[in-house]
């Protein structure tokens, strides 16, 4: 018997029988979830707590492309992204919205399985899906995703604390998500060109997790908080490191320099640029979509930092006039550039 997909249209529910179909039975674990979804608003209530509001876009053909990307670590993406902006304010994320427009092209069981990671992500961060809007396309998915938590006024980190003289810190390895998003545009010109050929992506399931599955690091947060540590400033590197640098340093009104040899690239990540031909440390500088922590710690603290495993040493903070700079494993000091490849060569 040959097996069939089933496609259950959209249509057959009506609008707000698929809210209800794709929201029902989902508990709320957040004591500061005080409506979910079925009134005309939600309400949250994070008492003598500051509320930390964060919203992002995503869509079709410009922030995502359906032919590689699974529906499922698309909804977790859409929402991991945007609790690692809660994350870089050093506050925990307690509730998101979900906003979808989608086309006919669409069916009840794809859109189930984009909640599922949705829902999955919100298990894992523990945040609740507290409402959203539902709406229709000509063309193409967009996800707008809104969330909400919690920091006290002690504790919360902004992009504009950096001193001269702080530790400039990274949570993880770099270029990794970049690298695999060029295996998978890689390997969509070859289905292209001839359907035949089955993608070949078991070599590269580091490289291409990162790109499909990013973890925001709320673990760096919990760590924070038990070793006491408030960094100066933070950010989250969702367009690579140098851009957020850049941020941070005209936010704050300082220079900064980064080491090359503290940047942490994991091997995978290096491997597989030289097989591109292209620089490892231009892909850890530049490539986006990592979701590790940037954040710069006043240098008394280092001893907290230490208590942190896997924190990386990158740079430190100068004066403004210093400029942002790279400092090469060889000793030579080059202006890094906002945007741009291979711009410290020549
Ligand atoms: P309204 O007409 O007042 O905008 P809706 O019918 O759009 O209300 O939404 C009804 C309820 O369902 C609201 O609580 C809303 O937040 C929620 N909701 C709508 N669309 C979604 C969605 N895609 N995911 C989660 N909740 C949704
Ligand atoms: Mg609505």
């Amino acid at each position: 018997m040959e097996s069939e997909i089933k496609r259950t249209e959209v249509s057959s529910l009506g609008e707000f029988g698929l809210i209800d179909h794709l929201t029902k039975g989902h508990a709320m674990v957040q004591p500061s979830t005080f409506v979910g979804i079925g009134d005309d608003a939600a309400v949250i209530d994070h008492r003598d707590q500051l509320t930390v509001v964060s919203t992002d876009m995503l869509v079709e053909g410009i922030h995502f492309d359906l032919m590689y990307t699974p529906l499922k670590h698309l909804g977790y993406k859409s929402v991991a992204v945007n609790l690692s902006d809660i994350y870089a304010m050093n506050a925990m994320p307690t509730q998101i919205t979900l906003s979808l427009a989608f086309s006919n092209r669409f069916s009840v069981e794809a859109l189930e399985e984009f909640y599922e990671g949705v829902y999955a992500a919100c298990k894992n961060f523990n945040v609740d899906l507290i409402g959203g809007d539902t709406s229709s396309s000509n063309k193409g998915f967009i996800i707008s995703v809104t969330a909400f938590g919690r920091a006290t006024s002690k504790n919360i980190c902004y992009r504009n604390g950096a001193k001269p003289g702080d530790l400039v810190c990274v949570s993880g390895n770099l270029g990794s998500a970049y690298l695999g998003l060029q295996i998978l545009e890689r390997e969509k010109q070859i289905f292209l060109s001839d359907q035949t050929i089955q993608p070949d992506l078991e070599n590269q399931a580091y490289v291409v997790g990162r790109q499909l599955k990013p973890e925001p690091r709320f673990d760096i947060i919990e760590l924070f908080e038990k070793s006491g540590l408030i960094p100066t400033s933070m950010i989250d590197i969702s367009d690579g490191l140098v851009s957020e640098i850049f941020h941070i340093c005209k936010q704050s009104g300082v220079g900064a320099y980064i080491e090359e040899s503290g940047i942490p690239i994991h091997p995978d990540a290096e491997l597989l640029a030289i097989k591109f031909n292209l620089d490892p440390v231009t892909c850890a500088l530049y490539g986006g979509e990592d979701y590790e922590l940037l954040f710069t710690v006043d240098p008394n603290d280092l001893e907290k930092v230490k208590y942190i495993p896997d924190i990386y040493i990158a740079g430190e903070i100068t004066e403004a006039d210093h400029g942002i700079k790279l400092h090469t494993k060889g000793g030579n000091i080059y202006d890094l550039k906002e945007k741009g490849f291979n711009h410290f060569t020549a």
